[in-house]
């Protein structure tokens, strides 16, 4: 059965001599593996959309319950990631993190999530310090680890006097609430790295970079998104560590 859907590819990994075998995450299903036959070989017209961070129009071909690619027409390579290491290896890393919250059923919101990620650090040019926390805590409440931070989970104040993120309860308390509850590292986020969670959380996708924040907030609420993804998730990432190491290569 032959099948069409917009699909962004999440990853790729080699396979035989000329193949590849992708993770696709598609409009109509969600995640899905997909093999790209003969995609390596020169002159095949499935090489240049048989690639990471690829969105583009696909004919699937479903037989048994394996996919493969028929037909792609990109729609957008995000070309411009190739040219910056340190844009390129943090959508390797949010395409990671992506391919691991994502299941096999139609996500749209994901999704263009994915792709407003990339959107921001190939086209806009957006700063890489704050698409990725901004992406992180939307795409864990898109998949079911939101936080509560409209209120401090012990007293209900709002905003929170000195609110901090509780890693392990995924909520926001007030400092001094904090010091009275049970063990779990928690992290600062300060007044203002607290109002633009609160935007990520709750705002308009669409609007989802526009914020800004003084450098220490953005580094509060860069921690806080980190921490609250490796807890959460009780795992590391590869491609995070990639990125991290490379970040004082960058300021140097
Ligand atoms: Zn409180």
């Amino acid at each position: 059965m032959h099948w069409q859907t917009e699909g962004f590819v999440l990853r790729e990994a080699l396979y035989r001599e000329n193949d590849k075998i992708l993770t696709v995450l598609t409009r109509a299903e969600g995640k899905r593996t997909v093999a790209a036959r003969g995609a390596r070989r020169g002159g095949s017209p499935l090489m240049a959309a048989a690639q990471p961070f690829v969105y583009a129009h696909m004919t699937l071909f479903e037989h048994r319950g394996r996919l493969t690619l028929d037909d792609a027409e990109i729609i957008d390579s995000f070309h411009a990631l190739r040219a910056d290491i340190e844009r390129l290896s943090l959508a390797a890393y949010l395409a990671e993190l992506c391919g691991a919250l994502a299941g096999e059923v139609a996500d749209p919101a994901l999704l263009n999530l994915i792709l407003n990620a990339c959107h921001a650090l190939a086209h806009l040019q957006k700063p890489p310090a704050l698409v990725k926390p901004a992406t992180e805590f939307r795409m864990m409440s898109l998949c079911g680890f939101q936080p509560t931070v409209d209120a401090c989970l012990a007293c209900g104040r709002t905003p929170p006097a000195e609110p901090c993120l509780h890693l392990g309860q995924g909520g926001v308390y007030c400092a001094a609430c904090r010091a009275g509850l049970e063990k779990g590292p928690s992290l600062a986020l300060g007044a203002d790295a607290w109002q633009a969670l609160r935007h990520i959380v709750h705002g308009d996708a669409r609007r989802l970079f526009s914020f800004a924040l003084p450098d220490s907030a953005l580094a509060a609420l860069a921690a806080a998104a980190e921490a609250f993804v490796l807890t959460q998730l009780e795992r590391g990432f590869h491609t995070l560590n990639f990125y991290k190491k490379l970040i004082p290569l960058q300021k140097s």
